[in-house]
C-alpha cells in the first residue's frame, strides 16, 4: 500500500508547480523551498508522578525578507522537522497572499498536550522559551497558536520572554486580550472560512443559504467555522473530532452543539444525531467540505470517495498533491489553504501592530480589515484562475510564489 505524502511533500510539489508555471529555474524554487535557519532544542520534563520524558522542540524561520519570521506553535506527537519545514514555507506563502509585512516559520514539540498537566505544559513551555529566546522576538520571529496550543500557551511564552527582555507583548499573538491579545484573534481563522466561502459564492452566482457544508475537526478553527456557516443561514450536516462525529441531513443546531462540546469535551454522543465516522464525514454528498484538523487527511485513497462539489481548506495541507489531482479531474473545486487559513495570520498581524504601537483597536474595526484584506486576496485568487484558466490553488500559489521571488531578490541574496 503507497504511503501518504508528508505535508512538506504535499506543500513542495504545490510549489514547484507554481514555479515551473511562472517559468523559474530550478535554482530559485530551491531558494524559495529551503529555510533560513532550523534548529531543535532538547527538552527534558520531570513528570508530575516522578518521571523523566525528553521531548524535542523545533523552529524552522522560513524567509524574513517581507518582514519577521510568523509563524505557529504546535504541539502534537507527530511534531517532526520535516513537517515543520513545510508548514514554515506554507506560512511564508500565506502572509505573501494576503500581502501583509512578515514572513513565515513554524515551530512545535512533540509532545500529547491532552495527556499533560497544567503544570507540566507549564513547564514545557517555559523550557522552550528558554531554550530559543534568543531566535524570537518582537522583529525577529513572533510565534503563535496552532493545533494543540491556545492563548494561555501563548501567555507563557509571552511572560517568560519579558522576565529577559522587559515588557514585551508583540513577542507573540493569539495571546489573552488581558495580556494584550487582539479582539477578534481566537475566531479569526474559523471567521476567514465563512468570508471565503461567501467570496466564492458570490463569484459563481450563487445564494448561500441552505447550501449544506460538512466540518472535520471542532478545535478553534473547525467550532467556528462551524458557527460562522451556520449563522450565514448554511446547513451544517456533520461536523466531528478525533473522539467521534456527528450527522444530521436537515443541518445540526451548531449554537447547541458548542454547548454539548463545552461540556462534554466532544461533539461525539449530541442528543438527536447519528454518529458518523471520519471516513464517512469525508464521503458526505454535501456543498463545502471543510477539513480543519491535520494534514494529509484526503488522499490517493479516498479522493476518489469525495462528494462534495467544493473542499475548503481551513487546515494546513489537508489534501495531498495525489488527491488534489483527483479532485480536479472530478470537477470539485479546492479552495487553497493559503488562502482558506490565512485569517488567522491576518488578524495576527492586527494584535502584533496594536502592540508595537500600544494602541487597542476595537472588534468592529478588527473584523472590518480582516475582510477588506481576504476578500482582496480572494477576487485576485478567483480572477488570475478565470484568466489563466487554472485552479484556484494554482492561482493562489502563483500570487504568493511571485510576491515571495520579488522580495528575496530585492533584498539581495
Ligand atoms: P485545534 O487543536 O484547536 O483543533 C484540532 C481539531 O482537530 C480538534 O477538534 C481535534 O479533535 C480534531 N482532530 C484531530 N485529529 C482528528 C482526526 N483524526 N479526525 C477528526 N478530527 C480530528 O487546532 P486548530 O487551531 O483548530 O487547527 C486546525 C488546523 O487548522 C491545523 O491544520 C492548523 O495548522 C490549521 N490552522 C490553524 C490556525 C489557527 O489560527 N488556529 C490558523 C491557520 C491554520
Amino acid at each position: 500500500m503507497q504511503r501518504i505524502p508528508s505535508i512538506k511533500e504535499t506543500h513542495d510539489a504545490f510549489l514547484r508547480s507554481a514555479c515551473e508555471s511562472l517559468g523559474y529555474d530550478q535554482q530559485t524554487y530551491e531558494v524559495l523551498l529551503i529555510a533560513a535557519r532550523e534548529v531543535r532544542v532538547e527538552l527534558p520534563l520531570r513528570r508530575d508522578d516522578g518521571s523523566l520524558v525528553v521531548y524535542n522542540g523545533y523552529r524552522v524561520q522560513h524567509h524574513n525578507a517581507r518582514g519577521p519570521y510568523k509563524g505557529g506553535l504546535r504541539y502534537h506527537p507527530d511534531v517532526n522537522m520535516t513537517d515543520v519545514r513545510g508548514l514554515a514555507c506554507l506560512m511564508s506563502l500565506k502572509t505573501a497572499l494576503v500581502d501583509i509585512p512578515l514572513g513565515g516559520a513554524k515551530g512545535g514539540i512533540d509532545c500529547d498536550p491532552g495527556s499533560l498537566s497544567e503544570r507540566e505544559l507549564e513547564t514545557l513551555t517555559r523550557k522552550f522559551v528558554q531554550r530559543m529566546h534568543r531566535l524570537i522576538g518582537p522583529n525577529l520571529d513572533i510565534p503563535a497558536p496552532d493545533v494543540g496550543t491556545n492563548a494561555q500557551v501563548m501567555a507563557w511564552i509571552q511572560d517568560e520572554y519579558s522576565k529577559i527582555y522587559g515588557y514585551s507583548p508583540a513577542v507573540v499573538t493569539g495571546k489573552p486580550v488581558e495580556t494584550g491579545g487582539s479582539p477578534g484573534r481566537e475566531e479569526a481563522t474559523g471567521r476567514d472560512v465563512s468570508i471565503v466561502i461567501k467570496e466564492y459564492a458570490h463569484h459563481c452566482g450563487e445564494k448561500l443559504k441552505g447550501k449544506t457544508a460538512a466540518i472535520q475537526g471542532f478545535g478553534n478553527v473547525g467550532a467556528h467555522a462551524a458557527q460562522f456557516l451556520f449563522e450565514m443561514g448554511m446547513r451544517v450536516v456533520a461536523v466531528n473530532d478525533v473522539r467521534g462525529g456527528i450527522h444530521d441531513s436537515e443541518g445540526l443546531p451548531i449554537d447547541k452543539v458548542l454547548e454539548h462540546f463545552k461540556k462534554a469535551g466532544t461533539v461525539a454522543g449530541f442528543p438527536g444525531a447519528d454518529s458518523i465516522d471520519n471516513g464517512g464525514l469525508l464521503a458526505l454528498r454535501c456543498d463545502y467540505l471543510v477539513p480543519a484538523a491535520l494534514g494529509g487527511v484526503i488522499h490517493r485513497r479516498n479522493a476518489g470517495h469525495v462528494q462534495a462539489k467544493v473542499v475548503a481548506e481551513a487546515a494546513d495541507a489537508p489534501v495531498t498533491e495525489p488527491a488534489n489531482q483527483i479532485l480536479c479531474q472530478r470537477g470539485v473545486s479546492v479552495l487553497p489553504g493559503i488562502l482558506v487559513g490565512a485569517g488567522g495570520v491576518t488578524v495576527s498581524y492586527f494584535e502584533w501592530v496594536q502592540n508595537l504601537q500600544h494602541f487597542r483597536w476595537t472588534l468592529e474595526e478588527i473584523e472590518q480589515r480582516l475582510h477588506d484584506k481576504l476578500v482582496e486576496a480572494c477576487r485576485a485568487v478567483f480572477e488570475l484562475a478565470k484568466d489563466d484558466k487554472c485552479s484556484y490553488r494554482l492561482s493562489a500559489y502563483q500570487i504568493a510564489t511571485r510576491r515571495l521571488k520579488e522580495s528575496f531578490f530585492a533584498a539581495g541574496i
